[in-house]
This record gives C-alpha cells, structure tokens and sequence, in this order.
C-alpha cells in the first residue's frame, strides 16, 4: 500500500460546542488510528526525528513497539527520557521539534509523533498499575525541591527512586506549576493526567509542602543549615508577568494572563458562584501577545461567555510563538486575530473600568536580535478597539525572591539564577536549579529534561560528598 502523505486526523471536539464547555478539544487516537499512523513511520536508521527531541526520546523504537501492538513497551521506551508523556504527547511544540525533522515532513505531513506518544501514556494511564513506595534507608540524604513544576517533580521523582528522601515545597495551594495553574484544563485535563502523576510521586514517597513561599517562610540555607536538607534543586519557573508600561493598564479590567488563568485553573473561578473566586470577563475581550498562554487566554475568555474575542498580535501570522494546532483550534472557535497590531493605550471609563484599547497598525522592518522581522508602527494609523478587558500576554520573567535571599547565588542581568546546562549545579555549593528560572519561560520538556539531569547531578554530588565524610 502506497504511504499516506497526511498523518491520520486527531478527532477533536466540535468547534461550537467546545467554545462552551472546558472538556478537552482533541481526543486522542483510538488504537487501529494509533497503529495505522504507526505504520507510517519509516523506522529509519539515521532518524533525524530523534535529533530534533530536546530529551532525545528513542521515537522510531517506540513507534515501532505500537505498530507491535506492544503499547507497555512502547511507554516503558519514552519514560526512559521522558518522565511526563501524558503531558509532553499533548502540549509539547513537535511541529518545531521531532516532527520537524521527520524524513516524511521533506514530501508530506511528518508522523504524528505527539498523537502516538499521548496514545501510548493514555493507554498506559487507562490500565495503570499500583506505584510501589520506595524503601528509604534509615541514613537516606534528604533533598528539597522547591517549585512543583514540571522540573521539579521530574526531578523529585528521580531523586525518589534513587532512594533520596525527597521534600518539595510549593508556594501555591495546589502542586503541578504552569500544568496546573496556566494551562487550560481543555488542553491537558487536571485529575485524568496532572493530578495522576503527582499522585504516583507523592506515593514513592515524595512528600509536599504546599503553601511553602520559598524566601518568605525560609530561605535556601536555612533549609541546608538548620533543617538538613543536604542539597535544593530550584524550579521556580517564571511566574512573574511583564506589561508594557503604556497608560491604562492598572484600569479595572486589565488582567495579566498568569493571574488571569490561575483565578481560571487554580481557583475554579469558571464555576463562580458554585466557588468563591469571582472573574469579570466582559463582552469584547482582547489578549495581547502570541504565545501559548495569549491563546489559553483567549480561548479561556471565550469558554466564559466573551462575545468577541480579540488576539492583538504585534508581528504577522508566520511569526506567532504559540503552537500551530493551538492557533487553529483558536480560529475555529472564532478568536478574531488581529494582526501586525500593536495597542499603544488601553482607554478608561469614569469609573476607572477599561472601555477600549488604542492601537497602531505595525509593519514589518529588518530582521531584529531574535532574526524575526522587526515590527515597525505605521504613522497615522491609530484606531480604537471597543474591549471592556484587556488580558496582557507579553511574556514573563523570574521572580526575584528566592535570588535576593540567598547570599552567592549568582543570577544573569535578567534576574535568572545562573546554572550549568549539563549538571543544573549553581555557583552555591549543593544547590541546583533547573527549568524557567534559569532558561526564561520556554517548554514543559526542556524543564522536564533539566528536573531530570539536576536529579542525576545531585546524586553524583551527594555520593561524592558521602566519600568526602567517610575519609
Ligand atoms: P513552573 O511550571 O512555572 O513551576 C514553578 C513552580 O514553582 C510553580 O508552581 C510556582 O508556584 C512555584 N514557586 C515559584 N516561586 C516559589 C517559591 N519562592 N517557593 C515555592 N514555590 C515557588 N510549554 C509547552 O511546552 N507547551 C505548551 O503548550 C505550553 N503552554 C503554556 C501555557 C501557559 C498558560 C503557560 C504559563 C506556559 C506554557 N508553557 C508551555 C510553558 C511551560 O509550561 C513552562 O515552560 C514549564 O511549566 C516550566 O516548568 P518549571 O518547572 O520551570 O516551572
Ligand atoms: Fe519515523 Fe520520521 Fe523518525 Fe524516520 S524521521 S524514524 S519516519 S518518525
């Protein structure tokens, strides 16, 4: 039989229906889906698909285990990379990564590797079997990680089944990071995949300090000091939102996308009154910015009750940040883009409550420091926007508690904490750190990838230590 060009569909949600509901939009391959797209995989012998995997996941063995029909072995082969497949099969950006390089993307549509990798942890997930406690030895080193996102609890997990005891300290009520806080429960479903592999770490016998503000109820020595933790890893990601300082944005009704989305995921505000945490989201809504959380954003709003939302994206369509498939789910569901626009006022009522937003229609100039074309605004071209909220998405930085109270760590200009690319170690001795926080907001796998090295460095540092004690 001839190859399919096109990867097999991924059944989604109807657009008009799931622009009401919260469920989640793609509903993952069925098992013959799974095993025809499978089939589509050349299994090549220089797989430049692998390449392009910030974690170097062995795809073509895996895919190779589905088209076997051996779905355990399938999962048993990315978990040796990839400690959260649930997550990554769904949220990862694989059209700027493995499937970019697929050999098949050359002619045609690359293996639907994501899909394949989602249909192996789902299926896994379907069937799962008892996590077993890990047996700690009565001198067991013990090791706080601070931050329960994705680098913390890869790196948790691993340091547990190393036979470390294991404390992870969460400022928020709710562990998961960005995968509980920020990303919408319609694109990676809380209890079916999140709540389930804390759950599994916490039962190795990891435990979790939830409302545990890092640098505000401790600092990192005394952790090490006084409460004999042997060594942290920090993965406080990049919590903290940025704006672009025009007038209007502290007018009621302007929100940042983080406090947006939490009041959302964490605090169930969707449900208000059934729970207490109110959100305003008013009739005409415009999210600034391109990224993934611009779309969770507007999507977001739209699933509210917006009547019309707007994307205000400075750049052009070729230059947004966000995830093709999340852009396309966005315009099925009728978010309005509105490109090459940047907003240079958000506009008050009497009231102090947002009313429109200025903008200024941009062009596109000579490629800048990132080597995206540089967006320049055309003279006279100012319009309004008729919005009663404004969700700005222009990005985050790292908050700067636990850098400003911890003597000799050493942090970048951007107020990053400075580590090694290989080993997570910062310049204090015994502490690590991994993910956002040290990169800038980036993706769920390569915090993955830095929980798990940090994991790895830490137990070469604490055995050389134990040798060090012993002499
Ligand atoms: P985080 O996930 O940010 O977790 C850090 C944790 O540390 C948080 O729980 C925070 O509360 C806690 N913390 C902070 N300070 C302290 C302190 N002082 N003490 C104790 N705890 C503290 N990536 C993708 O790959 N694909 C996507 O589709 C995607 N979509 C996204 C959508 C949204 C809305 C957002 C916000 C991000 C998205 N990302 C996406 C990015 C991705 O989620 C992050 O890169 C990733 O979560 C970073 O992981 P982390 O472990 O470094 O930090
Ligand atoms: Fe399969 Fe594409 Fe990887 Fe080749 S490059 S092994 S076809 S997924």
């Amino acid at each position: 039989m001839a190859l399919s060009l096109k990867k097999h569909e991924m059944p989604v949600q109807d657009p008009k229906t799931r622009a009401k509901n919260f469920e989640e939009v793609a509903l993952g391959y069925d098992e013959e889906t799974a095993v025809a797209e499978a089939e589509r995989c050349l299994h090549c012998k220089v797989p430049q698909c692998r390449k392009g995997c910030p974690v170097s996941v062995d795809i073509p063995e895996f895919i190779e285990k589905i088209k076997a029909r051996d779905f355990d072995g399938a999962i048993e082969k990315i978990k040796e990379s990839n400690a959260l497949p649930a997550v990554c099969g769904r949220v990862c950006p694989q059209e700027n990564q493995c499937e970019k390089y697929c050999i098949l993307a050359k002619k045609g549509e690359a293996v639907g590797i994501g899909r394949l990798e989602r249909f192996a942890a789902d299926t896994y997930m379907a069937k799962q079997k008892e996590v077993q406690p890990v047996e700690f030895a009565a001198d067991a080193c013990k090791v706080a990680v601070i931050g329960s996102g994705p680098s913390g609890l890869s790196c948790a997990g691993d340091l547990a089944r190393k036979g470390y005891r294991v404390t992870v300290f969460e400022a928020l009520h709710k562990a998961g990071g960005v995968l509980s806080y920020g990303i919408p429960e319609f694109r990676l479903p809380k209890e079916k995949v999140v709540r389930r592999e804390i759950e599994n770490i916490e039962k190795l016998g990891v435990r979790f300090e939830l409302n545990s503000v890092a640098g505000r109820l401790f600092t990192v020595d005394e952790l090490m000091e006084e409460e004999g933790f042997d060594a942290v890893f920090i993965g406080t990601g990049a919590g903290l939102p940025r704006f672009q300082g025009i007038p209007g944005e502290s007018l009621n009704g302007v929100y940042s996308a983080n406090e947006f989305l939490t009041r959302c995921n964490l605090m169930k505000a969707y449900r208000f009154p059934d729970y207490a945490t109110p959100i305003k989201t008013g009739r005409n809504v415009a999210v600034i910015g391109g990224g993934n959380v611009a779309m969770d954003a507007a999507r977001t709003a739209l699933r509210l009750g917006a009547e019309h939302v707007y994307i205000v994206y400075r750049r052009s369509e070729a230059e947004l940040p966000a995830r093709q498939e999340e852009v396309g789910h966005a315009k099925e569901e009728g978010i309005d883009f509105r490109l090459l626009t940047n907003p240079v006022e958000i506009l008050g009522d009497e009231n102090g409550w947002v009313k429109g937003m200025k903008c200024i229609r941009m062009e596109l100039g000579e490629p800048d420091d990132s080597g995206r074309r540089r967006p320049i605004p055309v003279a006279g071209s100012e319009f309004d926007l008729e919005v009663d909220t404004v969700i700005v998405s222009i990005g985050t930085g790292p908050n700067p508690i636990i850098a400003h109270t911890t003597p000799g760590l050493a942090t970048t200009k951007r107020g990053n904490i400075e580590a090694d690319e290989e080993t997570c170690a910062t310049s204090k001795p015994g502490v690590f750190a991994g993910g956002d926080i040290v990169t800038g907001a980036a993706t769920v796998i390569l915090a993955m990838g830095a929980g798990r090295k940090a994991a790895a460095a830490i137990d070469e540092y604490l055995k050389k230590k134990k040798r060090m004690d012993k002499k």
